[in-house]
């Protein structure tokens, strides 16, 4: 069933949802279900499952020279959403990315998802290489979300690369980022605005945002997209801060703010046990506020760790 389609049923009332990410190259899928199962109490309708792209290592040749290998660390996308679906019957949500594909290996996970009954993509256009400061697309591959969005929307009308006459047509939703602080290469909120406009109006069925810790924002953003003629549903994602190490590792990679308050609070803990605490009390009062206010969903970034998530859905849920 579709994203949408749950939101609707579920009539106003707020859903539970989550996001995990495929484990370690190498690891069991054990691990991906570890994660889910503490979870599943909450009957989260759909789960989503990230995309990673490829990264460099060096290694170190017999004649002592370094040579650059490129590898998958977190490959198993489309493999755990069929996991998911066969164990719990719960709707996966495969995150699509531009960055590190090329059409053809996108067409061909897309195929994949389409034969194991998927009806969910979160089409994003995915970070720079870790070790490069800007995003390259790939060469035969998309530039924005907006344009491999195109590619899905293609095959939804049975239009295949390379191909003259229509084929079997897929059915994928489509869902899309929105960022409440803005995007950190928009110059502008305004001009973020008019680019996840054009998603909507190409086709993305709701929005799922960046995960923020001032629920004010969220609610700016919100109203902002309604002014902007921007009507889907808009999907507020969440974190619990666990660590000390968050508080400069967020902003810094997700280009978002923590609150004074927040901060505050979090410079008293001695221990990162203490911060834990911190960031689950923060988090249940987000929760809190946000369904109490409309939020058709709280999605949370479980980073496949579940016990604090637990935590939180237990006081909400
Ligand atoms: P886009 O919508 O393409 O926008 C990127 C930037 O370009 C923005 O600044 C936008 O304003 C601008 N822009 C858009 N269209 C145009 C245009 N036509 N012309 C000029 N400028 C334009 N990353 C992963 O690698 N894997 C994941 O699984 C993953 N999951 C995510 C889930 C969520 C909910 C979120 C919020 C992010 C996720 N990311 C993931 C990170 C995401 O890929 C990055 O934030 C990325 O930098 C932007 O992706 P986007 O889809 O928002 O890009």
């Amino acid at each position: 069933m579709k994203v949408v389609d749950h939101i609707r049923e579920a009539n106003g009332k707020t859903l539970f949802s989550f996001e995990i990410l495929p484990p370690v190259k190498g690891e069991s899928v054990q691990n991906i279900f570890d994660a889910i199962d503490p979870l599943m109490e909450f009957k989260p309708p759909f789960i989503d499952v990230t995309y990673h792209r490829e990264e460099y290592m060096y290694k170190k040749r017999e004649n002592g020279l370094l040579e650059r290998v490129t590898t998958r660390k977190r490959p198993g996308t489309v493999g755990i959403c069929a996991a998911i679906l066969n164990k719990y019957g719960v709707d996966p949500v495969p995150h699509i990315i531009c960055g590190g594909f090329n059409k053809e290996e996108t067409e061909n996970a897309l195929i994949d998802l389409d034969f194991l009954g998927v009806e969910n993509v979160l089409v994003l256009r995915g970070d720079a290489i870790k070790s490069e400061g800007r995003f390259e697309p790939d060469p035969e591959g998309h530039s924005y979300a907006s344009e491999l969005m195109d590619q899905v929307l293609e095959l939804n009308q049975g239009i295949y690369l390379h191909d003259e006459v229509t084929r079997n047509p897929t059915n994928f939703s489509i869902g899309v980022a929105g960022y409440p602080e803005k995007h950190f290469e928009a110059p502008s909120l305004k001009s973020d605005m008019k680019y996840l406009k054009l998603k909507v109006d190409k086709g993305a069925e709701y929005i799922v945002t960046q995960m923020f810790f001032d629920n004010d924002k969220y609610f700016e953003f919100v109203g902002k997209c309604r002014a902007n003629g921007i009507n889907v549903p808009i999907i507020p994602g969440l974190k619990p801060i666990t660590t000390l190490k968050h508080m400069s590792l967020l902003p810094s990679i997700f280009h978002v703010d923590l609150p004074d308050a927040l901060v505050d609070e979090l410079e008293k803990c001695k221990s990162n046990a203490e911060v834990r605490e911190v960031g689950i009390e923060w988090c249940i009062h987000q929760s809190k506020d946000l369904m109490e206010r409309g939020a058709p969903v709280l999605h949370y970034y479980t980073m496949s760790k579940s016990k604090v998530v637990k935590r939180i859905a237990e006081a909400l849920f």
